[in-house]
This record gives structure tokens, C-alpha cells and sequence, in this order.
């Protein structure tokens, strides 16, 4: 019972912490603004100009993906984000066209890592699994295969991130009540092998984590259809780590 006040207390304080920075950040720019920008430029000129994001072109390039989300990225850890065209022209575009997602995302269902707000990304850009501590699990392997084999979306992208609750209750053990225990027996590896190294306290939290990324990249790869992928240098698959105050991505290695 103590380890889930502990995940549910992480996940708390980062709502918080999200909440409280709205009022400063760029999250506003790319939501509440972007429905009311396409009306309403003669009475808000700052949001007229602000250039408006649609990705129109399909991104084949695993580096090109990766250069759009570094891009992305950039934008948002800076509160440069873009309006983004949400509009029913654009839906509709979707409905007709289909979605062609440049990178799969596999990344933590902890609120303060929204893939789509930390890239500065739009509709059909991103295609998202969410799932605490970022874990592969056969579930989550058949989303990224599907997209990998059915949308051909060039990059994969195991997404972990600093004071992450769900790697945090695994490190500190204990008795892990219903269904969260199967996560935190795919995150046990990574501690084992981060113990091995010597790190204690929250360095070994964060160790962990790093490790746990690495572990979802190898068990993505045991795939065949994303193997066979990367094998023609059609996809990538890499990890990366969020920072949760200052908005930047990073890629490991
Ligand atoms: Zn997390």
C-alpha cells in the first residue's frame, strides 16, 4: 500500500507542478488558442501571427523524422510552439487521406510527459503508445509492429523520463498490489542490472530508468517485422530520455 501512495504521490506532485506552469508556459499557445485563431486574427494579432503547423508531406526518412521531432522539441522547450491546424478541413483530410504517422512513441502514461505537446506535434503526426513506465509488453509490441508494418512509419522512439513514479516503486520494492505489479516486474531487469553498477539512492532510480529504456528497445527488436524493418534501413528504433523542467528531449548514446 505504501509503494502505491508513493507512484500515485510522483504522479501528484507532477500535476501539480504541470498546473502551476501553465500559466507561464507554452501549453495555452498550442491548445486554447489554436481553435480560436483561425476566427479571430483581427482581434488577436499575436496569435495571426504565429506560424500555423501542418505536415502535409509523407516522412519515409527515419533521420528526417528524427530532425522533425529534434525540431519539435527545440520549439517547445523554448515556448516557441506553433499553432497547430486542428480545424475540420484538416480532420477531414485525415478521414480521406489516411494517417501517416513519421515516429511511433513509446513512452510513460505519466501526465507530465504528453508526447504530442513535448514535440510540438499535430494530428496524424505522432503514433502514440502510452503505458507506465514505458514497458514492452506483447500488447504494446503489436501496436508498434502494426505501425511499423501497415503504416510504414520510419522511427521508433522508447521515450523514458526523470522522476518516473512507476520505475521509482520498482526500485524501492515491496509488496505491489493488483495489476500494477506487472509492471513493475518488467522494470525489475533494469534494477537488477543498475544495482550491478553500483548505483544507490536516486541515482539508481534514474539509472534504472535509463536502463529500462534500453531493455523496451531490445525487447521491440526480438519483433521480426520491426528487425526485418531496420535490417533495410527503412526504421530506426531509439531511446531517448525526457527532462521534466526544462522541456528538452535527449537521445541516449
Ligand atoms: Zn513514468
Amino acid at each position: 500500500m505504501r509503494k502505491v501512495i508513493t507512484f500515485l504521490g510522483v504522479a501528484s506532485l507532477g500535476l501539480v507542478l504541470m498546473l502551476s506552469g501553465c500559466g507561464t508556459k507554452a501549453v495555452p499557445a498550442s491548445t486554447s488558442q489554436q481553435f480560436p485563431s483561425v476566427n479571430t486574427q483581427s482581434n488577436q494579432p499575436s496569435v495571426a501571427a504565429t506560424p500555423v503547423y501542418k505536415r502535409t508531406e509523407v516522412i519515409t526518412s527515419p533521420d528526417a523524422a528524427k530532425q522533425l521531432l529534434d525540431d519539435g522539441n527545440a520549439r517547445f522547450a523554448s515556448g516557441k510552439t506553433l499553432s497547430k491546424d486542428l480545424g475540420a478541413t484538416r480532420r477531414m483530410d485525415l478521414e480521406k487521406n489516411g494517417q501517416h504517422p513519421f515516429a511511433i512513441i513509446v513512452s510513460c502514461s505519466d501526465s507530465r510527459v504528453p508526447p504530442e505537446v513535448l514535440y510540438d506535434e499535430a494530428l496524424g503526426d505522432l503514433f502514440v503508445v502510452r503505458v507506465a513506465g514505458n514497458v514492452i509488453t506483447p500488447v504494446e509490441l503489436g501496436s508498434v509492429e502494426y505501425a511499423v508494418e501497415h503504416l510504414k512509419t520510419p522511427l521508433v522512439v522508447v521515450l523514458g523520463h526523470e522522476f518516473c513514479g512507476a520505475v521509482t516503486a520498482a526500485v524501492q520494492g515491496g509488496e505491489i498490489p493488483g495489476s500494477i505489479a506487472a509492471i513493475v516486474d518488467k522494470i525489475k531487469p533494469a534494477i537488477d542490472t543498475a544495482k550491478a553498477s553500483g548505483a544507490t539512492g536516486n541515482d539508481l532510480i534514474e539509472k534504472t530508468a535509463d536502463i529500462n529504456v534500453q531493455n523496451a528497445i531490445q525487447d521491440i527488436l526480438k519483433s521480426s517485422i520491426v528487425k526485418h524493418a531496420v535490417d533495410a534501413k527503412e526504421v530506426k528504433v531509439l531511446g531517448a530520455k525526457y527532462d521534466l523542467d526544462t522541456g528538452v528531449v535527449q537521445w541516449y548514446n
